[in-house]
C-alpha cells in the first residue's frame, strides 16, 4: 500500500457529520447480492438485486474513493451483499490501495468463495479480514443459511490464513435458540487457529427483522457466561470498529463485542455506507441517503463530488432507533453491508 505523507496531506477534518463525529470509514457494498441466505438478513428463495447495470463500475467507485480520500478518508471497508461475488473483485482491490491516503482496506465475507480467491486478494491489497461463521456445525449452517456449505467456509478460512492474512477476525451473530451452545466452542476454534473472535448482536433490518429480533441474544449474557471458563481482561485491536474487547488470559485469543443494541455506539460512530447502487447510506438503522451516483453520471467535476459527499455528511443522524422503532429500516443488510 502507498503512503503518502506531504506537507498539504488531507485530514479528515472535512468529513466531519452535524454531530462533531469525524468520519474516517467507508463501507463499500459492491454488490447486493449474496450467495447465502441467512435468516436474519435476508429471505430464503430473495433473489429480487439490483440488475449489474444499477451497480457503480470500477472506475466510478474509484473516482468516488479519490474524492473521499481527498477529503481526508483513509479507511475503506469491502462488503456486499457477498463482495466474492462480483467479478474481477481483486482489480477493484488494487485501484483503491493505489488511492494516495487509503492506509487499510479491508475485507468482509462469508468466505464460501475465499479459497480461490485469497492469495490474489491478499496481492492486490487487501490489509485486514472479516469473516463471518455462525455456527461449526454443517447441518446447523445449511439451517442458518439457506442452504450453505461449511466446508466450503472452511476450506475459503484455511487459504486465507495461508495467504497470509493476520489476524482474521470471525465474526459471529450470536442468536437465542440457534447456535446459543456453541459459543465455548467457538472460541475453542479461535484459539485453536489463531483467529480473533466477535460476537454481534442481532439488528432488526428489513423483513428478516422480526425474526432476528426473536432469537435476540444480549451480549452482557454471553460474557459471563465466558468469564465462567475463560479470565477475561480488556484489550485493544487494531481497526475503526464498535466492538469492544477482552483478552483472554493464557491465550493469544482476543473476543470482540459488537453490541447495536443493549450498548449503543452511536455517539463514536465514524462511518457511512455506500451501497452498490451509489448510494450513500448515513446510518445503518435509519433511512437517510444521498444519492452519489446521480452526482457521478452527471459529469460532476471533483470539486462538486467532494461538495456533494460534504453534503450528504450533513445528513447523518445522530443514532439508530432499532429499539424504539424496529420496523422502520425496510431495506435488507445486504445493500449496506452490516
Ligand atoms: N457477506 C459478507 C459477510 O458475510 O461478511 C458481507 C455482508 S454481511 C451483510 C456483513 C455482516 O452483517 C455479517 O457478519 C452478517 O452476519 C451481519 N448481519 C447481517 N444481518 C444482520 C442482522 N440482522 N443483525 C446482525 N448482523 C447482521
Amino acid at each position: 500500500m502507498k503512503s503518502h505523507h506531504s506537507s498539504n496531506e488531507a485530514d479528515n477534518g472535512d468529513l466531519v457529520d452535524p454531530f462533531g463525529r469525524h468520519i474516517e470509514y467507508v463501507r463499500l457494498s459492491v454488490t447486493d447480492r449474496c450467495n447465502l441466505r441467512c435468516s436474519y438478513c435476508l429471505p430464503k428463495g430473495f433473489d429480487d438485486f439490483e440488475v449489474p447495470d444499477e451497480w457503480l463500475s470500477f472506475e466510478e467507485i474509484e473516482r468516488l474513493m479519490q474524492a473521499f480520500a481527498s477529503l481526508g478518508l483513509k479507511r475503506i471497508r469491502l462488503t456486499g451483499g457477498e463482495p466474492l461475488v462480483r467479478r474481477n473483485l481483486p482489480e477493484l482491490v488494487s485501484r483503491l490501495s493505489a488511492i494516495a491516503g487509503i492506509e487499510d482496506l479491508s475485507l468482509s465475507s462469508n468466505a464460501v468463495l475465499m479459497d480461490r480467491q485469497a492469495a490474489a486478494l491478499k496481492q492486490a491489497g487487501v490489509t485486514r479480514l472479516n469473516i463471518s461463521l455462525d455456527t461449526l456445525r454443517a447441518d446447523r449452517f445449511a439451517e442458518i443459511t439457506g442452504g450453505g456449505h461449511l466446508d466450503k467456509v472452511m476450506a475459503g478460512l484455511m487459504a486465507a490464513k495461508a495467504a497470509g492474512f493476520a489476524p482474521i477476525k470471525i465474526n459471529m451473530v450470536a442468536m437465542k435458540g440457534i447456535n446459543d451452545d456453541e459459543y465455548d466452542a467457538m472460541v475453542d476454534f479461535c484459539i485453536e487457529h489463531g483467529f480473533t473472535l466477535r460476537f454481534i448482536e442481532t439488528m432488526p433490518v428489513g423483513s428478516t427483522g422480526r425474526w432476528a429480533s426473536s432469537h435476540y441474544q444480549d451480549l452482557g449474557e454471553v460474557r459471563k457466561q465466558l468469564k465462567q471458563r475463560f479470565e477475561l481482561v480488556p484489550g485493544v485491536m487494531p481497526g475503526g470498529g464498535p466492538a469492544r474487547y477482552e483478552r483472554v488470559i493464557g491465550t493469544d485469543l482476543r473476543i470482540g463485542f459488537i453490541t447495536p443494541i443493549s450498548r449503543h455506539f452511536c455517539e463514536t460512530c465514524n462511518r457511512v455506507r455506500l451501497s452498490a447502487d451509489g448510494q450513500l447510506y448515513l446510518c445503518l438503522g435509519q433511512n437517510a441517503r444521498y444519492d452519489l451516483r446521480d452526482v457521478l453520471r452527471s459529469g460532476a467535476s471533483e470539486a462538486e463530488l467532494q461538495a456533494a459527499i460534504q453534503e450528504a455528511l450533513a445528513l447523518k443522524p445522530q443514532r439508530h432507533e432499532f429499539k424504539e422503532n424496529p420496523e422502520q429500516v425496510v431495506r435488507f443488510m445486504s445493500m449496506t453491508g452490516g
